[in-house]
């Protein structure tokens, strides 16, 4: 069996019952970062080898877990933070598992989109998840204007190294919507914000932008 397992988005209370029961239970954990992972496996007296499983090395690990998983040993599989395979590392190795006929389940938990969705006090019944903001300008556009294509309540991950010019953006694009911004969810530091892009860009100008973004829009569905 492949687990796919969730863990915390940084309060590392947020774990599950069932996946430290999990992950107390199998053979191997593949982890986008072992020594991070390590740091929970401490934490919840977890004993499982982990082993890297990362964008750059998926599909050798894939096929390398899929011999194990063969031989009847059970994997788990986390990333570093939160849900794998969203924005992080996970859908090759759980694609390459179905395909080769291995069971695969989950163990829900949180999810940095879905937690910023709940806390946006925006409209959840119609919502879509873009990703990371696209590093170039060009293609950051772009997107921004098919967020506004798509309609409803549209969630981006940020970076507080491009929460700037992502705002800027947004601000020319769209004419200065009204945004909401999550910072540091289940974090000491955890921040909901709406305002104005202008507004919030200001904002992050003076106060220097720290910690994990999760930026959300809402267009008429
Ligand atoms: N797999 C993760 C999930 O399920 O949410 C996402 C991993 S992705 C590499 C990391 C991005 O998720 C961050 O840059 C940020 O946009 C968002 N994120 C993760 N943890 C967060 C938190 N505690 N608060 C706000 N955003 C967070």
């Amino acid at each position: 069996m492949l687990y796919i397992v969730s863990t915390p988005i940084g309060n590392l209370k947020d774990m599950t019952l069932r996946a430290i029961e999990v992950l107390k239970s199998v053979d191997l954990i593949a982890a986008e970062d072992t020594r991070h992972s390590g740091i929970l496996c401490k934490e919840y007296e977890i004993t499982a080898p982990l082993i890297s499983c990362f964008e750059h090395n998926e599909d050798a690990r894939a096929k390398q877990l899929l011999e194990s998983l063969r031989l009847g040993k059970s994997v788990a599989l986390i990333s570093d933070a939160g849900t794998p395979g969203i924005s992080d590392p996970g859908f090759r190795l759980v694609r390459f598992a179905k395909d080769n006929g291995i069971p695969i389940t989950v163990i829900p938990g949180a999810c940095a989109a879905i937690a910023a969705l709940s806390l946006s006090a925006l409209p959840t019944d119609r919502f879509s998840f873009l990703g990371f903001m696209p590093v170039k300008p060009g293609a950051r556009k772009k997107k921004i204007e098919e967020a506004a294509r798509i309609g409803g309540t549209v969630i981006f991950y940020e970076s507080p190294h491009r929460i700037l010019k992502s705002l800027k953006d947004i601000e020319e694009v769209l004419g200065d919507p009204v945004i909401v911004i999550t910072r540091e969810i289940t974090k000491k530091f955890e921040e909901r914000l709406e305002d104005k892009a202008s507004v919030l860009l200001a904002h992050f100008t003076q106060h220097e932008p720290k910690g994990e973004f999760v930026v959300l829009l809402s267009f008429p569905s």
